[in-house]
């Protein structure tokens, strides 16, 4: 059984049936079919741009703890929330650097 089956019932429509063929494994061959289509699809939708998202640290507190990450629970750093006061300090400050797409990281926490 394909392992799309596994992730989605059988009885699905067209799109669902074009997605879920995409997860499943592909040869060197398809991969490269694969990467060249969406090199394409890019450049027609957006041309040859390059997007720059500056990050804005809202917390550094996290539930969690993913191996990986800084912000993991068992961390032993400073955790910082900033207040709304911060935040927009620190998005006007982004904009005026010339920014027009921020990216708001945070960790996971109540
Ligand atoms: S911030 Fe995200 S990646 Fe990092 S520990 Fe928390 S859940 Fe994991």
């Amino acid at each position: 059984m394909p392992l799309s089956d596994t992730i989605f019932p059988p009885q699905k429509s067209a799109l669902l049936r074009r997605f879920t063929a995409l997860l499943e494994p592909k040869d060197d061959a398809q991969i490269t079919a694969l990467a060249r289509e969406s090199a394409a699809i890019t450049r027609r939708h957006f041309g040859k741009t390059i997007r720059l998202f500056a990050p804005l640290y809202l917390s550094n507190e996290c539930i969690n703890n993913c191996a990986y990450c800084g912000f993991s629970r068992d961390n032993a750093i400073l955790r910082v929330t900033l207040d709304i006061a911060s935040v927009v300090k620190e998005a006007r400050h982004l904009a005026a650097e010339g920014f027009r797409n921020i990216l708001l990281v945070a960790g996971e926490h109540p």
